[in-house]
């Protein structure tokens, strides 16, 4: 057929097609944890606990006087400064894996020539009131003003122990520049009411590649099973999640609050062609939310404790893991200093080496090995 009589068919063709592709798009069903009115959990159809529920929490724990207070202090150590600072600027080939710990959900994490810092939050209460609701227990272990630059912020979640108004301000005006901010959906228009512009937007496997220095770090956002809400009218209306981050030189993986759900061996089986063996293996370090967990009645559907916690650490196939989001504001049944305590009995009745799920001190850095590649 000559092109002159050819071209027209094409085109019709093409007319044809594009209306049709078009109309698949929008027939095709939202994903299932899309709802009208918001976002739910891929194994629960969760519901927040109501005013009656919270009230015979509050009040049995008044009964019982909880939370008792930490028999043993919560673990601080002096950051290493000099550290953190030079490795900041080493570059990717000379840039030590590393991550610190500044406090509750909080940590600086060194990889793939970024500095990366998940659910930022540095004010002395998490609460819509600056003068109520859970205060700091252990100051921060780097200040704001000691933070290298920011290349990315993950934010896992909008409660104000995760999302807090006053950091993510002061970091979209470091020095140099703002951090890109990662979100899941729902959080950008937040962002924006506070001018913060440089974000980018996640569904649950949707991805974003950042463009580091040398090679990319690919960013993903994956589900877990919890919930969101700032306020009584908005819960469910902002998506959550947790993050895995694949860099050359460090697998990371971050749960953001979770409970425990079946999304952890989804999330391992996603994954699992780029973390064969050959290719290195499972994450090389996982963020695992410790804290938050008694009383289990109320706490269960929403957060781990730590027998769940090690449970995680194996769906996930992490090489070792650290328990966060414990040990800083008090939020829970259970005292800031049993979390890790419970850990070592969860690590004994699973087997899992002391090494390979352990705890930080605030303030504390831990050097991770270079993924093999
Ligand atoms: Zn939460
Ligand atoms: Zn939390």
């Amino acid at each position: 057929m000559p092109v002159t009589t050819r071209l027209p068919a094409l085109l019709m063709a093409s007319a044809l097609l594009a209306p049709s592709l078009h109309v698949n798009a929008a027939d095709a069903p939202p994903p299932s944890h899309h709802r009208p009115s918001g976002y739910q959990n891929n194994y629960i159809e969760f519901q927040p606990r109501g005013l009656l529920d919270l009230l015979k929490w509050k009040r049995d724990a008044s009964r019982d006087d909880l939370p008792k207070p930490p028999r043993t202090p919560i673990p601080t150590v002096a950051p290493d400064a000099a550290f953190i600072q030079a490795n900041a600027r080493a570059g990717v080939m000379a840039m030590q894996p590393a991550i610190t710990w500044i406090g509750h959900a909080t940590m600086l994490a060194q990889f793939g020539g970024l500095n990366i810092l998940t659910d930022p939050v540095f004010s002395e209460r998490v609460s819509p009131l600056s003068f109520v609701g859970p205060k700091r227990a252990v100051a921060a272990g780097l200040t704001l003003g000691a933070l290298p630059h920011i290349d990315v912020v993950l934010i896992s979640h909008n409660h104000y122990d995760h999302l807090d108004d006053a950091s993510v301000r002061a970091l979209a005006r470091q020095p140099g520049g703002p951090p890109l901010f990662i979100v899941p959906l729902g959080i950008k228009a937040w962002l924006a009411e506070r001018d913060i512009t440089n974000v980018v937007e996640l569904d649950w496997w949707q991805s974003h590649t950042v463009a580091a220095s040398v090679g990319a770090v690919e960013v993903v956002l994956t589900p877990v099973q919890h919930w969101s809400g700032r306020g009584l009218n908005d819960r469910l209306k902002t998506l959550w999640g947790g993050y895995a981050v694949f860099a050359p030189d460090l697998h990371f993986f971050f749960t953001g609050d979770t409970a425990y759900s079946k999304d952890f061996k989804d999330i391992r089986e996603r994954f699992a062609s780029r973390q064969t063996p050959e290719k290195g293996g499972g994450f090389d370090i996982a963020l695992i939310a410790l804290g938050a967990y008694e009383p289990r009645w109320f706490m269960s559907a929403q957060h781990v404790n730590p027998a769940e916690a090690v449970q995680i650490h194996l769906d996930v196939n992490a090489k070792r893991s650290v328990g966060i989001h414990w040990g800083t504001f008090e939020l829970t049944d259970e005292s800031l200093d049993q979390p890790p305590i419970d850990l070592a009995e969860a690590r004994r009745a699973k087997a899992v080496a002391d090494a390979d799920f352990f705890v930080m001190a605030v303030g504390e850095t831990r050097k991770l090995p270079k993924r093999p590649r």
